[in-house]
């Protein structure tokens, strides 16, 4: 499947926020924001120019892709199935990428990053109620639950993240077992549970032109 595979501390400096793509080094002072944060390219400082109508919600849409690492044509796809739905149809394109195996994965702590946790899904190390899922972009629903496979329980990468993000915690919306080794999806998360600071009703308007 496609993704993008340029560096990914432009995008953070093009968005001009941390979308938390490098796992640990997002969070020391390494990270590009801290140090330097204009939009990249010769040009980047002067594009700093107030941005109004279309491109606010350009770049409202290129923070959630991004964040999430999807591309262009699946994202219109989760937007027109959330679409479909009843409810708030930004809320509700946010909560089935949030529901993504791969960022389930990220968000109890068995990996650093969206990315790694992709490539952790990919390999097979995980179990989606006891039976091995490995596509990223498979959705969880209420009350499955993501375990690393006993095989894997040693695996450097995952032990590592585990370490890592034990300060962090697990969204309300998540649940990790004693073992550290279970996680469970105890309900769907709310706006307020999705810890992202993007104006989602900016993509609908982009999306319903
Ligand atoms: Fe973004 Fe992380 Fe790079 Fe900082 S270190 S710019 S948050 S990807």
């Amino acid at each position: 499947m496609a993704r993008y595979i340029g560096p990914v501390c432009r995008l953070c400096r093009r968005e001009g926020m941390k979308l938390f793509l490098k796992g640990e080094r997002c969070y020391t002072e390494k990270c590009a924001i801290e140090k330097r944060n204009v939009p990249p390219g010769q040009h980047g400082r002067a594009r700093k120019a107030k941005m109004v109508g279309y491109g606010v919600q350009l770049r409202e849409k290129q923070k959630v892709k991004r964040t999430y690492g999807v591309l262009e044509n699946q994202f219109r796809r989760y937007f027109e199935a959330a679409d479909r739905q009843k409810g708030i149809t930004g809320v509700l394109l946010l909560q089935s990428l949030e529901r993504r195996l791969d960022n389930v994965a990220y968000r109890v702590g068995f990996a650093t990053s969206r990315a790694q946790a992709r490539q952790l899904v990919r390999h097979g190390h995980f179990l989606v109620n006891g039976k091995k899922v490995d596509i990223p972009s498979y959705a969880m629903r209420q009350g499955d639950t993501i375990a690393v496979r006993p095989g894997s329980v040693e695996n450097a990468t995952i032990a590592h993240a585990r370490e890592e993000v034990k300060g962090r915690g697990v969204p309300q919306w998540l649940e990790l077992d004693s073992t550290g080794l279970v996680g469970k999806v105890a309900q769907l998360p709310t706006r307020e549970q999705i810890n992202l600071p993007v104006q989602e009703q900016l993509i609908v308007e982009l999306y319903s032109k």
